[in-house]
């Protein structure tokens, strides 16, 4: 256009004219954007649109009221809203509640921090729940307002919170239920416990990391009595009085106060080895490993079962006590000895092993990790501390074989990352077994539809491996388990009928009653223990573990409106959330409703830094949203969220956002194309396709069959799927039809039949283009919308208001297969290097079906190949279509640009024909 003689007849051509601005300035825009949906209320008159029809729901997991929101949430949360979007572009009355997890530990321990607090038990509980309420409220409202920030439509106004007096009613309510059914037990068990933070953990709050630890070989010597005893059973018969010991081997030395027995395996070998002036037993297939440097003088005097040893006994190294010999299967032959050294009140197997045998389950450690008076001589120690003494005291009581430092993946609680003990405790907690819950919820995990397809094996695998679940924290920063303790035997009782009258006060006043009210509040009429009839009691000062507390969202949420109701049809969360809140919700829905809770479960993956490394700070790669959006703007974030495979592991970082904010421009530029195009379309001069001629019909067809395909991606949660076809189908309209209609659109005559075809079938493409893309990109497919003159906006207030069923009509193998054919010879006129365009004449030759069809497409046949003239030849030998290329007759039309027989022009050079008649209806 920079030819000087058409500049003379630039005013007379149809030049595209919009608003929207080929700059995105998102990071700018959006905002106004985010004010403009809540003050028209566009979700809700989305909502109010779809009112009639099936709702479909997804529910919110709960993100932590706590810290900023990172890329991860923001991957999670905008692919959430993608399928809410999608819902409601599909009719379904899709309402999303945000909800927000926001009691528990974390919250707990930053307010301490931030009060100057150390020990939790220094401040008053009332005012200590005050403080972490205004901290979580303080996450919640950052986090809220970073969501919308997103673009995320959400009932925002009205989330479900956990520290809402309804929602800690429904968790008592849930108690209640569940101890109705005894479900519920309470017992000592081996729990994981933080000694940092003074509570039991549930198996979701730990992490493995790498911690050095003693490993230490201890000689458990049997006195002559058990000497004599145990040679019998090897049939050894010696004269020696060689000192005679069974070998264990511990990396957790302060756990040997606690040894009760040595856990054999029944079908291992063992040995009775001479070793220097000793005897010692050991399982033969560690003995070379195990004895190390010793064991090429070593003696193998005899052998028998771990079976035959079952009941043996041998002293404890200081305790004036035996140990028993029992029997285990989880007795491995990969390390140690073969001789498990075994303390039930420190560990999960231990405990069973104990359980088993009953021995006793001796406990001296205190909450803090201390030994009690029962741990002397290591009273007052705390435990990882006293290894060092007890090694000591070991080697000088010549018990201890070996030592070495040992690096392990140990477990550390997942908040405060301290190692973890095992300790047995009293604790509440949900019987996995009873009633067969286990397997109940494995049952229902087969009746949802998993994506990926893997994540039901995982679930179930999560399930079979529920460990009794431990529901109960000694904190405060939570809602209360409402059990009281009879002050005349000390039992503890979780009365279903004390649950319901506490629930029901927590509904009316919050869950702060249990601490500020007293105790004779929640007592029915005639209350007594069962055990010894006493009428007096006091409140036990246990929370609930927050695993549970959003177990239960979906009954919060879910099932008291016919608009939200239970099950939801999805929920989307990270691949932690499988052992996390995929399994929690499912195993109280199943124990409480016998359903699972959600038909179909979706999961993400992480995202990792460009180097596929997990996001840091401390490198420079961890990024909140917030920062994010305000540099590149939400959209192309969230066309970035489309471009990766969302269910692998994604990466991220400033390269992998600048190639997808070159496609971002490319589609934009093309909206604005289409925006530039049809600012004059009048709606009554909108031709339906089937009216249009016969390129533009056809490219109708084409849009249909990309909304449909998208709608299918859609469907089968393939987002990335979706975005491929978008990003092809940019690319193919832009190569032939938009192309093709350059001509036509601004040199045609501006009010003739060309033109207005040209422009019904772009305004057609824009509808279906944008009701694809609004899910992925709602802000620039909402600003292209506002972009449009009101009259083509007709009652559509938003981009919102399209819907997928009005856009998709009409699928016809014959125009896809003839729009094919058409890309094709385009670009062989494309691929001829001269002479250019307009200087083309074209012979084409095609024979049958084709020829007819081809030539069907009339004057549109030259313009989608963008040339001057066609001259079809038939050619019934032609297996398909092909084209020569030659010089166009005529002379170069000084507005159009095509080669024509001219007519005199005036002084700004001659034109063709149908300039002529275009310049002369302006005048
Ligand atoms: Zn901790
Ligand atoms: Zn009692
Ligand atoms: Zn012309």
């Amino acid at each position: 256009m920079n030819d000087a003689s058409r500049a003379d007849y630039r005013a007379t051509l149809n030049l595209p004219a919009t608003d929207f601005p080929m700059k995105a300035e998102l990071p700018k825009r959006e905002p106004a954007r985010v004010a403009w949906w809540n003050e028209q209320q566009i979700y809700r008159r989305a909502l109010e649109r779809n009112a009639g029809a099936k709702p479909w729901i997804l529910h919110d997991g709960p993100p932590y009221a706590n810290g900023e929101l990172h890329m991860g949430h923001f991957l999670n949360m905008v692919l959430k809203d993608m399928f809410v979007k999608i819902a409601l572009l599909e009719g379904r009355a899709a309402r999303f509640v945000p909800g927000w997890d926001m009691h528990g530990l974390p919250i707990e321990l930053e307010t301490l921090k931030h009060l100057g607090v150390k020990d939790f038990h220094q401040i008053d509980p009332l005012e200590l729940r005050a403080k972490c309420k205004e901290r979580a409220l303080y996450w919640l409202e950052r986090q809220s307002s970073t969501r919308e920030r997103m673009g995320v439509f959400a009932e925002f106004d009205r989330p479900y919170r956990t520290v809402d007096p309804s929602f800690e009613a429904t968790i008592v309510e849930a108690l209640a239920t569940l101890a109705e059914r005894e479900q519920l037990y309470r017992g000592l068990r081996a729990t994981l416990w933080c000694i940092h933070d003074e509570t039991a953990l549930a198996e979701a709050e730990i992490e493995y990391e790498t911690k050095v630890s003693p490993s230490i070989y201890v000689r458990f010597r049997a006195d002559a009595a058990q000497r004599t005893e145990i040679l019998a059973r090897f049939g050894y018969v010696g004269e020696e009085n060689a000192p005679l010991s069974v070998l264990i081997w511990t990396t957790t030395p302060w756990t040997l106060p606690a040894n009760v027995a040595i856990a054999l395996r029944a079908d291992a070998t063992y040995g009775l080895y001479r070793v220097d002036d000793e005897l010692l037993i050991l399982a033969e297939a560690l003995a070379e490993q195990a004895l190390g440097d010793a064991f090429a003088g070593a003696q193998l005097l005899a052998s028998l079962p771990g079976s035959a040893l079952d009941g043996a006994r041998a002293r404890h190294p200081f305790a004036q006590r035996d140990s028993v010999m029992v029997l285990a299967d989880y007795v491995d032959l990969e390390s140690g000895t073969g001789a498990v050294h075994t303390a039930p009140g420190h560990g999960a197997d231990d405990f069973a092993t104990g359980v088993k045998y009953d021995l006793p389950i001796l406990n001296p450690v205190d909450a803090s990790g201390h030994f009690t008076a029962e741990g002397a001589p290591y009273t007052g120690m705390q435990v990882f501390a006293a290894n060092d003494r007890i090694v000591a005291d070991l080697r000088e009581s010549g018990a201890l074989w070996r030592f070495e430092s040992y690096s392990h993946s140990y477990p550390h609680c997942w908040r405060c990352h301290q190692p973890v003990i095992f300790r047995a405790t009293a604790q509440w907690f949900i019987a996995m077994d009873q009633n067969r819950l286990r397997a109940r919820a494995v049952e229902a995990a087969q009746g949802v539809a998993f994506e990926p397809e893997w994540g039901r094996a995982r679930l179930v695998q999560m399930l079979e491996n529920h460990p009794e679940w431990c529901i109960s924290r000694q904190r405060t920063w939570g809602t209360p388990i409402p059990a009281v303790v009879c002050k005349g035997c000390n039992e503890s009782l979780l009365d279903p009928r004390v649950a319901r009258i506490a629930a029901a006060r927590f509904r009316e006043v919050g869950a702060d009653a249990w601490w500020s009210e007293p105790v004779e509040r929640f007592l029915p009429e005639g209350f007594h223990c069962p055990r010894c009839g006493s009428t007096t009691f006091e409140k036990e000062r246990n929370i609930v573990d927050i695993w549970f507390e959003s177990g239960v969202t979906h009954l919060a949420v879910l099932g008291h409106d016919a608009t939200l109701p239970w099950p939801s049809d999805l929920v989307l969360e990270g691949g932690d959330q499988y052992r996390g809140w995929f399994r929690s919700s499912i195993v109280t829905a199943v124990a409480l409703e016998g359903h699972a809770p959600y038909r179909c479960v979706v999961k993400n993956g992480w995202v990792n830094d460009e180097q596929g490394r997990p996001m840091s700070k401390s490198r420079g790669t961890g990024i909140d949203a917030r920062d994010a959006m305000a540099t590149f703007g939400a959209d192309v974030l969230r066309l970035w969220s489309a471009s990766v495979e969302f269910v692998d592991d994604v990466r991220f970082g400033p390269n992998v956002v600048e190639q997808v904010a070159r496609v971002y421009r490319n589609i934009r530029n093309r909206i604005r194309f289409i925006l530039g195009n049809i600012a004059d379309l009048p709606p009554e001069a909108i031709v339906e396709p089937a009216a249009m001629l016969p390129l533009d019909r056809l490219a109708c067809r084409v849009t249909d069959a990309f909304v449909a395909e998208v709608r299918e991606r859609y469907a089968a949660f393939g987002i990335h799927d979706a975005y491929l076809a978008i990003v092809a189908f940019e690319s193919e309209m832009s190569g032939l039809a938009f192309d093709a209609w350059k001509d036509p659109l601004y040199s045609g005559q501006r009010d003739g039949a060309r033109r207005r075809s040209a422009q019904s079938a772009l305004f057609y493409l824009l509808r279906g283009f944008l009701t694809a893309l609004a899910p992925l990109l709602p802000f620039t497919a909402e600003e292209a919308w506002q972009s449009l003159p009101e009259a083509l906006r007709g009652d559509r207030e938003s981009v919102f208001a399209l819907r997928f069923a009005d856009e998709h009509r009409v699928s016809n193998a014959a125009d896809l297969a003839l729009w094919e054919q058409l890309r094709t010879l385009r670009a062989q006129v494309a691929a001829s290097n001269s002479p250019r365009d307009f200087e083309i004449a074209v012979d084409l030759y095609a024979g049958g079906e084709q020829f007819e069809a081809l030539a069907a497409l009339g004057e549109t046949l030259r313009e989608a190949l963008i040339v001057s003239e066609v001259r079809m030849h038939r050619d019934p030998a032609a297996q398909s279509a092909r084209l020569t290329i030659g010089q166009a007759s005529g002379a170069k039309c000084s507005r159009c640009w095509k080669f024509r027989d001219l007519r005199d022009g005036d002084a700004r050079g001659a034109i063709c024909e149908d300039c002529e008649r275009a310049v002369s209806a302006l005048a």
